[in-house]
């Protein structure tokens, strides 16, 4: 299946979570397997063409693709963890969300030096959570500079900051 075939496969939720925000919902498109399994596909092809050596996905939905690219790769997979989940001393970092704070940690031993990641999650929109994740897993040594999305949201500019900070932003749809 073909990024446009897979398109209709994402549904969209109105005033989900908050009211006037039109949501995009993977669970339809992971829901049907050969969609999930051509999205996987399509990704890790870019992953590949990307010179990935890990591949870093966003909890939660982010894991639901990244781990599945990075097992059809064969590649180590990290995952960027909400606080206080991990069980070892963690790396972390805050940033701002539009109403609020969050943070995302790591296993500072999930990556080597200069190991080429790349990161996998299932949407882009302000790019606040791939910025984020992008600088820590800087901070562990690694080198990001591919970030790959199922959708994006070119509106909200998230790609644009990523290209800012040298990360190249490809999304299968928008
Ligand atoms: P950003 O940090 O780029 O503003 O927002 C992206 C993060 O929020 C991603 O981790 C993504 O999973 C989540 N997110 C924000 N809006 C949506 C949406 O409409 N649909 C989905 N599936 N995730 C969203």
């Amino acid at each position: 299946m073909s990024p446009d075939e897979l398109k209709p496969l994402v549904r969209t939720i109105p005033d989900f979570p908050q009211p006037g925000i039109l949501f995009r919902d993977i669970t339809t498109l992971i829901g049907h397997g050969a969609g999930f399994a051509h999205s996987v596909r399509h990704l890790a092809d870019r992953a590949q063409a990307a010179g990935a050596e890990a591949v870093a996905g966003m909890e939660a939905r982010g894991f639901i693709f990244g781990a599945a690219v990075a097992a059809r790769l064969a590649l180590p997979f990290v995952p960027v963890r909400k606080p206080g989940k991990l069980p070892v001393p963690t790396l972390g970092i805050d940033y701002a969300l539009e109403y609020g704070q969050d943070r995302l940690e790591i296993d500072p031993g999930a990556v080597s030096p200069g190991q080429r990641v790349v990161i996998i999650d299932d949407l882009i929109a302000t790019g606040g959570t791939a910025l984020a994740a992008t600088a820590l897993l800087r901070q562990a040594g690694a080198r990001v500079d591919h970030a790959l999305f199922v959708i994006d949201l070119p509106d909200l500019g998230g790609a644009a900051r990523l290209a800012d900070a040298g990360v190249t932003v490809a999304a299968l749809m928008a």
